[in-house]
């Protein structure tokens, strides 16, 4: 462990390993199998990266995805690392040169896709055979389950690595998988007494945000402003939204292009090349953007439309803040979303695909209605315990007015009660307010409760009814016309055993977020953004994306403990040896002229000793 320590700390310039971590290489580094479930940005891989270095041989990492193989390798390239990747983008000549350089053992990491690995003659196999194999590192591998929401028909293939090599132990590394998917895994990979590591699904650094969809485009517009230097993901239903919604920041001077399948494929990769670079802030997307990401930086995730569920919901806000950042997740919420994905949601002569999709479609808008912890809410959908409150989602941060509103209630149940649990949300409403429209049936109107409530508005009316549904006082049914029914709660209130106590009404958090506010030491942002400055002319130098030069998370440290020599620079978690070396002196430098202006000092003595927060 002594030796992955050093590799930490020289190669990739970190002091301490992160939760999980340690246990996970320690159990590689034994040669044995290992399973690592691990959110987004966790760090999975740095559990094999740092094995393949301290191994004498080749680490073989399998990955799904062209695009992220380069990368990946670009990332360990610029910390020094031997690490190449064979696909089908490189031509003839340049594969011979990795084959090459393979024979000789001069690469410590191989990346590549598993049709490569083993399809045709096995002639590849064959060729490893001939070369020391130390690790394989199965990424994303979910893949290779009918049950993930991913499945990649070669990813079977992957059960040859065990029977081929039987002696080279395997780490296989997801960050989603359910029991089902996790068992399939296992079994599929052949893996042999695997020791299984499962991290926290919480994502501390990122912030959750509902808001109703009233005035979006101006909400999200004031986002913006408020947030002009960052890059976010807003993901819309269809594609027309996303060409529309663009067109419309564009217009208003917003650095934002659209991303979706209907477009072709240049335009695609152009317009995700310029995301990764810095060179467009805002990309408006539809769910085909966002798979093979690994942009760190990524500050915000906007939702203008409602996902269809929350695994969705999840995996799309948790590509923002990889970096370990503060980083928000904004939803913009209203029923009509719902209603509209019910009607997608219906799967024609398929009435059990469809009640789990509805109830899936249910939780997401439940997830919205709540008002309560909603970190806590997706905590639990994942079946992990959490916290009452985390002060640090709008429930947890808003201002509610809660009101004894037990009288209500009761009317509002045994309105549907009298209703024969048969009605739905606005017809319950209407009815409670006593609507002279056609609307409510003849025989409705001679109920006691008919217009019990019509000092309540019907918005109003809305909003107690929702809080009901999401305290468990009313059940909503599922399927394409949901209707109100009572639960084992209701009875308690009915008889007057249970006070109910509703929402009145909200204000707001505010969303302004400063990713710089970091503790006692304060960072200097006006640095921070000529540091920015001189990445992004070093990655266009370099010809790569600017989060793999250093991350924000980096240039944060650097603008807040401002150091004073190269000695001091290597003290920033993200620098290491070569890291230094390269770019050290052009960031000093910056550093240094802004300190004499400001009459500043190093601060780096204010940096506790580095220690990663533990995930949990
Ligand atoms: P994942 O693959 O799980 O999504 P990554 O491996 O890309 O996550 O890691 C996310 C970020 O966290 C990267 O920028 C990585 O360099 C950083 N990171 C990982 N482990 C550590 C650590 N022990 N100390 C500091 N930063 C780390
Ligand atoms: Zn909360």
């Amino acid at each position: 462990m002594l030796r992955a320590k050093e590799i930490l700390n020289k190669q990739f310039g970190y002091s301490s390993f992160r939760f999980n971590q340690e246990a996970i290489i320690r159990n590689t580094l034994e040669g044995k199998d290992t399973f690592v479930l691990m959110p987004t940005g966790g760090g999975k891989s740095l559990c094999y990266q740092v094995p393949a270095l301290v191994f004498e041989g080749l680490t073989v990492v399998i990955s799904p995805l062209i695009a992220l193989m380069k990368d990946q390798v670009d990332a360990l390239r610029v910390n020094g690392i031997k690490a190449a990747y064979l696909n089908s983008s490189l031509s003839f000549s340049q594969q011979e040169v990795i084959l090459t350089q393979l024979h000789n053992g001069q690469l410590k990491l191989l990346y590549m896709a598993p049709e490569r690995l083993l399809g045709g003659d096995n002639s590849f196999m064959q060729f490893l055979k001939n070369i020391r194999i130390s690790l394989f590192a199965i990424d994303e591998a979910h893949c290779i389950s009918q049950w993930g929401h991913d499945f990649r028909p070669e990813y079977r293939l992957l059960s040859q690595i065990k029977i081929q090599f039987p002696n080279v132990p395997i780490i296989a590394l997801t960050a989603t998988a359910d029991a089902l998917t996790k068992k399939d895994i296992l079994e599929k990979l052949q893996l042999y007494n695997p020791q299984v590591f499962v991290s926290s699904f919480n994502r501390e650094n990122i912030h959750y945000f509902v808001e109703h969809k009233r005035n979006y485009f101006e909400r999200i517009a004031a986002y913006l402003h408020l947030h002009d230097k960052d890059s976010g993901i807003i993901y819309t239903f269809s594609r027309e939204g996303s060409e529309s919604l663009a067109l419309r920041l564009q217009q208003k001077g917003f650095s934002a292009k659209p991303y979706h399948a209907g477009l072709e494929k240049e335009r695609r990769e152009s317009t995700q090349e310029e995301f990764l670079r810095d060179d467009v802030k805002i990309i408006v997307a539809t769910i085909a953007f966002g798979m093979g990401i690994n942009k760190s930086n990524v500050r915000f995730v906007i939702h203008a439309d409602l996902p269809k569920n929350i695994e969705s919901y999840y995996q799309e806000t948790g590509r923002a803040g990889r970096d370990g950042l503060r980083s928000d997740a904004l939803l913009f919420y209203n029923g009509a979303d719902v209603n509209k994905l019910r009607h997608f949601s219906s799967v024609e002569n398929n009435p059990e695909q469809t009640r789990i999709l509805m109830n899936k479609l249910n939780k997401m808008a439940q997830f919205c209605e709540i008002h309560s912890c909603r970190r806590r809410f997706l905590l639990n959908y994942f079946g992990e315990k959490a916290p009452e409150t985390c002060e640090s989602c709008d429930a947890c941060l808003s201002n509610y007015e809660k009101e004894d509103a037990t009288i209500l209630a009761q009317k509002a149940l045994s309105a549907i009660s009298r209703l024969n649990e048969s009605y739905g949300l606005n017809y319950v409403t209407d009815f409670l307010r006593g609507s002279k429209s056609g609307k409510i049936r003849e025989e409705h109107k001679s109920i006691k409760t008919y217009s019990a409530g019509a000092d309540i508005s019907k918005q109003q009316w809305m909003t107690y009814l929702k809080d009901m549904i999401a305290l468990d006082l009313i059940e909503q049914s599922c399927g394409e016309y949901p209707v109100l029914k009572l639960t084992a709660k209701s009875h308690a209130v009915l008889k007057g055993f249970e006070r109910v106590w509703l929402v009145k009404s909200i204000t707001p958090v505010n969303t302004k977020r400063d990713e710089t506010d970091k503790g006692p030491v304060s960072c200097e942002i006006q640095l921070f953004n000529q540091l920015k400055d001189i990445r992004r002319a070093i990655a266009r130098k370099e010809n790569m994306p600017a989060y793999i030069i250093l991350s924000d998370a980096t240039l944060v440290e650097l603008a807040t403990y401002l150091p004073a020599s190269l000695s001091e620079v290597r003290k920033i978690s993200g620098f290491g040896d070569v890291k230094l070396d390269r770019y050290g002196q052009a960031f000093l430098n910056e550093i240094t002229v802004y300190c004499q202006n400001n009459h500043l000092t190093s601060r780096i003595s204010a940096k506790v000793p580095k220690r990663e927060k533990h995930q949990h």
